[in-house]
């Protein structure tokens, strides 16, 4: 691979966040859990929610209610008219060319599985591939092996570096005529890398191999643009990016998602029914069968608006000064090893500590109100390729600050004395 494959980081001096200022905007930042200060440094597995999400959520279920798309009555049209409005804002926040090309989802996990069950099952034959990579959550591994079995194609993963980047020559080799499908991750929640997947979707779509995105990590801290990453599809997850759980969105390109059959059926997906058939309506209502999840779509949008109004270029930069300050600080600590070292990283800093399981490492920093995860991340393969059984794992908010991280490392330090 050449070296350009790499998106160039963004310049950071100019671009400053008022990080304790905007910790104002989310209550549960000053609370205090086992009696000490709580630090939240588990955002890669959710996301805490501002003012403006919890009062948008509130305001919903006190004064408007209502079923959508179906009522004739004034709040029921004004439910209608709201959650309509977000498909506009997500196509906004991620640039898609069209609302019609949101689907609003469950989550990450639901707009994955939606693709495997719908594109992949109608068109997938034995023989065909579909390929992954090796450092995939599970929720981008299973339902494309559920739809292997389903349909007799087979799947294949690009290796992983000791450093956690991709091995860009083995993809070049696994890319091959029988692919048919690429589905991969642009920011890994086990390692923090940072894939090129623009090349790797260009790359893809010379052969004509559809492309999927895995975007749950990229949304809440890269600007997302899926005209100039040119994927055919991209998922992410509400509660990642500062909204509610219960919602995500898939997008897909309207060429494709106007060709796919339903996955679910029922109610608001179909144009006619009658005892002897039934016949669809048009994407993305086509995909979103029975009442979808209301209020959550309303908090998402007003969790897109609260992220587009403190600047994703600002949430990147600092996002990145700070990852580089832990990964300093972290990585010089005696006995600890990180896991993941891409050249291109963002907010999430794994690693684990000599003699120590990560969950005796997660137990003793929650003593000292440190929140991390300590686990597989839903990424078994990553831990084989490691060989570890589990990272202790800090993931970075824009929220989060450097004294934050100082208190990480002192809980660190306290590891490494009660175990030694
Ligand atoms: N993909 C990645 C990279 C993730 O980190 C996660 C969640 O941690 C998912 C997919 C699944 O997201 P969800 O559980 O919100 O569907």
């Amino acid at each position: 691979m050449t070296a350009t494959a790499f998106p160039t980081p963004t310049p950071s001096a100019t671009l400053a966040l008022d990080v304790e200022r905007l910790r104002e905007d989310f209550p549960i930042l000053s609370e205090r859990v086992r009696g000490k200060q709580l630090v939240y440094l588990d955002n890669a597995a959710t996301s805490q929610k501002p003012r403006a999400v919890i009062d948008a959520v509130t305001r919903f279920y006190s004064a408007e209610n209502a079923n959508i798309h179906r009522g004739v009555h004034y709040l029921s049209e004004r439910a209608t008219i709201a959650y309509d409005a977000v498909r506009g804002r997500v196509a906004r926040f991620i640039n898609a060319s069209s609302p019609a090309e949101i689907v609003f989802t469950r989550g990450t996990t639901e707009g994955i599985n939606l693709v495997a069950q719908s594109y992949g099952r109608s068109t997938l034959r034995a023989g065909d591939e579909i390929l992954i990579t090796g450092m995939e959550h599970h929720s981008n591994i299973v339902p494309w092996q559920m739809v292997a079995a389903q349909t007799g194609a087979t799947v294949r993963a690009v290796p992983i570096t000791d450093a956690g980047e991709l091995d860009l020559d083995a993809f070049d080799r696994l890319l091959t005529e029988r692919t048919r499908i690429l589905a991969v991750v642009q920011l890994s929640n086990a390692l923090g890398s940072i894939n090129p997947v623009r090349w790797l979707v260009a790359r893809a779509r010379e052969r004509g191999v559809v492309t999927l995105v895995d975007g749950a990590q990229s949304a809440p801290h890269l600007p997302v643009d899926v005209q100039a990453l040119g994927c055919d599809f991209f998922a992410f997850s509400g509660h990642k990016v500062f909204g509610p759980t219960g919602v995500g969105v898939l997008y897909g390109r309207s060429e494709l998602l106007e060709r796919m059959p339903p996955w679910q059926g029922g109610g608001d997906m179909i144009e006619t029914v009658t005892l002897e058939g039934s016949t669809w309506a048009l994407p993305p209502a086509r995909f979103e069968a029975g009442t979808p999840m209301i209020a959550e779509v309303i908090g998402l949008g007003a969790a897109l608006s609260y992220v587009e109004t403190v600047g994703r270029e600002a949430i990147g930069a600092w996002e990145e000064e700070l990852l580089a300050y832990a990964t300093e600080r972290v990585g010089a600590l005696n006995g600890v090893r990180l896991i993941g070292t891409a050249r291109e990283k963002a907010s999430v800093l794994s690693f684990v500590v000599d003699g120590v399981h990560p969950h005796d490492v997660g137990a003793v920093l929650d003593d000292e109100g440190v929140a991390i995860r300590a686990g597989h991340h839903c990424a078994q393969p990553v831990m084989q390729r490691f060989g570890v059984p589990a990272t202790a794992r800090a993931s970075f908010a824009f929220y989060n600050t450097r004294d934050e991280v100082d208190t990480l490392v002192r809980g660190l330090r306290r590891v490494r004395t009660l175990f030694a």
